[in-house]
């Protein structure tokens, strides 16, 4: 095979580097997937009782109008439910509404007064420094008392690396930032403060989960352009040609790299040791999904929930999305049946015991009161991702100020999720855009701003 454009990985990117090639007019391009189905981390399974899983909680929220637009092109306007985000952290045998540091008055008096004086003592000696990593960050802008309460222990989980080894650069939109007077505020006048954030609205596919999306995608592109089945080996950059595990070759023009930068620096032939032992350095940490088939009804303080948050070291899980919530037919009949989707992260620096964590998530799920009895499961659904986060760690943006421009000589780019690395634009809509930005500058010769501009893109919320 020869073409102009090789992309690897059927993802949320290279679909979308991939649709924008045909709405040019251009097919000369090939997705190349080592999997037999299309849509990456964003897909969905089945299991054999009927229940349907993603891979974590996914919610659709976007930044972008094409994103939008292709999103309802994909699944028609009828072919998607939406929601108002109903999220809350599960701690001192309690529901505290998210975000959490806004709404401390749900805290035992002992422990709302620990968040609160570690506030006051914010005030009292601020600090004006830049912080040197997340853990600083969390410091300094919460305060003693939530850090201890909430934000680094649930960080910890949510990461598996010590918040000390993140950088401070990423937080942007995704952490909610507060201050003592509308803490206060809230103590005070008995007042739920929730809508913070790009996703307190969101939605979701009706039908057959988030992989469902990426289905479409993948059929409007045209599956004729799309090899399965096909692991990529090795890439032979002088000869422009990749080759896959079972021997076909591919030649072409320019490749758009979509997987793991770490892994692909390694396939790559005559490139730098240097940047190749660089690129080892990124971080990431695995996703454990365990999702739980119940029958019967959730009890009714679950029934409108979203997600909720676990800080506490006892359970293993981080968040827990209440899947039956997204879509009545994530379940085989919503009259009898729910769903519990749990994820767990796992490193180096938090080791996860793999032989019992279905068993420990259940005893869990009993310790924290969202099932009453293990006779309600019907059944257990167990995947594990070993690329689940790409850690933005204290290193990370000077790994990829030496690796991906390296690349450029060669006509090879990386982007995506782990392609990129860049977790600030690592969701679906960023994913997407930053294959269809890739194509934009490859053809049109319009620059790229997602991956390079993440804030930019970011503030895009909304519009
Ligand atoms: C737990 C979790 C929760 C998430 N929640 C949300 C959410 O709520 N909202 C949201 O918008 N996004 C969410 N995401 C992110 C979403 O899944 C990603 O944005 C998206 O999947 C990234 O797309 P990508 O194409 O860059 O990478 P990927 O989806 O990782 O795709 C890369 C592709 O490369 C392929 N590949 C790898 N190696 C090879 C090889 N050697 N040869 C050929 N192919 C190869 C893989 O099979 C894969 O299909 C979540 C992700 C996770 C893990």
């Amino acid at each position: 095979m020869n073409v102009q454009y090789a992309i690897i990985g059927a993802g949320p990117t290279g679909l979308g580097a991939a649709y924008r090639l045909k709405e040019l007019g251009l097919t000369d391009f090939v997705v190349i997937d080592k999997e037999d189905y299309v849509g990456g981390l964003a897909t969905s399974f089945v299991d054999k009782a009927g229940f349907t899983w993603d891979v974590g909680g996914h919610v659709q929220f976007s930044h972008y109008k094409y994103f939008d637009d292709l999103m309802v092109e994909a699944l028609g306007s009828d072919g998607w439910l939406n929601h108002q985000r109903e999220s809350w952290v599960w701690i001192e045998k309690r529901f505290v509404p998210y975000p959490f540091q806004n709404n401390i008055r749900y805290l035992s008096p002992e422990t709302m007064w620990k968040c609160l004086d570690g506030l006051i003592q914010l005030y009292r000696r601020p600090t004006n420094g830049k912080p040197a990593n997340f853990k600083e960050w969390i410091m300094n802008t919460f305060g003693m008392g939530l850090a201890e309460v909430f934000m680094l222990p649930y960080n910890f989980k949510v990461w598996a690396y010590p918040p000390e080894e993140l950088n401070a650069s990423w937080v942007g939109e995704r952490v909610a930032v507060t201050d003592l007077q509308r803490v206060t505020k809230n103590i005070i006048f008995n007042r739920d403060d929730l809508s913070w954030g790009p996703n307190a609205t969101f939605q979701f596919p009706k039908f057959g989960g988030t992989g469902a999306i990426w289905k479409a995608v993948g059929n409007m592109i045209g599956m004729e352009h799309v090899l399965l089945k096909a692991s990529v080996e090795s890439v032979d950059p002088a000869k422009k040609e990749l080759r896959l595990t079972d021997g076909r070759t591919i030649a072409y023009r320019i490749l758009l790299n979509t997987m793991p930068l770490d892994l692909f620096t390694r396939k790559l032939q005559g490139f730098p040791s240097e940047l190749i032992e660089e690129a080892q350095k990124l971080k990431h940490s695995s996703t454990h999904v365990i999702g739980v088939g119940l029958k019967n009804r959730p009890k009714p303080e679950l029934t409108t929930k979203c997600w909720m948050y676990f800080p506490e070291v006892k359970s293993p899980y981080y968040r827990i999305t209440l899947f039956s919530n997204y879509s009545p037919y994530n379940v085989p009949d919503i009259e009898q049946y729910w769903s519990l989707m749990t994820e767990t992260s796992e490193s180096d620096k938090k080791p996860v015991n793999r032989e019992t964590l279905a068993a420990d998530t259940v005893k869990a799920l009993l310790d924290d009161e969202l099932i009453e009895s293990e006779s309600q499961i019907v059944s257990i659904f167990q995947f594990r991702t070993d690329y689940g986060y790409p850690t933005p760690s204290v290193g990370r943006d000077g790994i990829l100020k030496a690796v991906l421009p390296a690349l450029k000589p060669f006509d090879i780019y990386s982007r995506g999720r782990f392609g990129a690395w860049t977790y600030e634009v690592s969701n679906q809509d960023h994913s997407l855009m930053q294959g269809v930005e890739w194509v934009n500058r490859m053809v049109l010769g319009i620059p790229e701003v997602s991956l390079f501009f993440p804030g930019v893109a970011n503030a895009m919320w909304g519009k």
